[in-house]
């Protein structure tokens, strides 16, 4: 039996962006459309895990809400009390392209209980590692706004939760997500003890953040590596990333615990990034942190969904990280891995080399 936690709810399909064209980008010729960030595939990955009976072998937790007090350890009371007017009342926008409708409250705070539960139990040694089916993501989301569909920022909330209960110390954060993982650097920007990575499509979302020459300030100079990838970044180019700077900076760290902000959207089908991955570089990927986390800190290692926005692809890659996480043989066919492994400039590109290498070289000068 896998000690693999999955941790779900119903409740965070229910969030509800509304339709582009009330809140996103009203206009005259825009006729209005689901938004981008549908539940759908996320609830998608969860049937293919029923399907094909792995989730069978996963240890499935539906754990509380988190907790107002949870909350205020990153978010600001003003923040908080906002989105709960906003959501006793018609809805609103959190900040910057975050909007909601009435129920949201509920499923945002229902998303950051599935982190908190899954960090708690895999630090406490309960389970081995985790994937939390988080919805509505929360890497954009800062203390004071939401960003970027985000309400509500998981990963910060579990994590200075797990470290203020004393369940962990240091921790890194990975996020490959294609947007940049600024809820996290601006958690963390000072803290020398979380170090927090982003590979990300450079200048996509947010246009302001996600710069390699921001590194953490203070105590925190050199916990925080972004690699700002140039758009059309294949499977070469994210395995030399990978290899040459994420892996080995993340093993010197010597994290207790590692979290993976994991989104779907540097696969090659997805319509809000534009990078070439398939459903193989996700596992791939993870199985490269998992063995990270198990020379660094007994296999700690908690998988978090943040972005993703192909319905059909996200659950073949979803499948392939939790497949990959709980070591297990049931695996589904993916029609369109090699189709996708075959395309052209999936090679490491010079340009691409000549980026990576130069961030190589000027983080060993920031570490040294
Ligand atoms: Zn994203």
């Amino acid at each position: 039996m896998s000690s693999t936690g999955f941790y779900w709810h119903e409740r965070c399909f229910w969030h509800d962006q509304g339709a582009i064209g009330v809140f996103s980008a009203p206009g005259e010729f825009l006729q209005p459309q689901a938004a981008s960030e549908s539940p759908e595939s996320k609830r998608r990955l969860k049937n293919i895990l029923e399907v094909s009976g792995l989730i069978d072998e996963l240890h499935v937790v539906k754990p509380p809400a988190a907790t107002l007090a949870d909350l205020k350890r990153f978010h600001t009371p003003r923040y908080l009390d906002e989105l709960q007017a906003g959501d006793k009342a018609q809805g609103g926008n959190g900040g910057d392209c975050a909007p909601y409708m009435p129920g949201s409250w509920a499923a945002a705070t229902q998303s950051a209980g599935l982190a908190i539960a899954a960090v708690e139990a895999v630090a406490l040694g309960e389970v081995a590692n985790a994937y939390a089916l988080c919805r509505p993501p929360g890497h954009h989301a800062e203390a004071d706004q939401g960003r970027g569909f985000c309400l509500l920022g998981n990963i910060p909330v579990a994590v200075m939760r797990a470290r203020a209960l004393g369940q962990a110390n240091r921790v890194a954060i990975l996020d490959w997500d294609v947007h940049h993982g600024n809820g996290q650097q601006a958690a963390f920007y000072h803290d020398p003890d979380v170090f927090t990575i982003s590979i990300h499509q450079a200048a996509n979302y947010p246009l302001d953040t996600g710069g390699f020459d921001e590194q953490g300030e203070g105590a925190g100079l050199g916990a925080n590596l972004n690699l700002p990838l140039p758009p059309g970044c294949g499977l070469g180019a994210y395995a030399y990333a990978m290899e040459t700077l994420v892996l080995p900076a993340l093993e010197a760290f010597a994290p207790d615990l590692i979290v993976v902000a994991c989104g779907y959207d540097a696969c090659a089908k997805d319509p809000l990034g534009k990078m070439l991955l398939n459903s193989q570089a996700f596992a791939t990927m993870t199985a490269q942190v998992k063995a990270v986390a198990e020379r660094c800190c007994s296999g700690k290692l908690v998988v978090v969904h943040e972005g993703g926005y192909s319905e059909g692809y996200v659950p073949l890659c979803g499948h392939a990280v939790i497949q990959t996480l709980a070591g297990s043989q049931i695996s589904v066919f993916d029609p369109q891995n090699e189709e996708i492994a075959a395309w052209g400039y999936q090679s490491l590109q010079p340009h691409q080399q000549a980026l990576i290498d130069g961030w190589h070289q000027q983080w060993e000068q920031t570490t040294r």
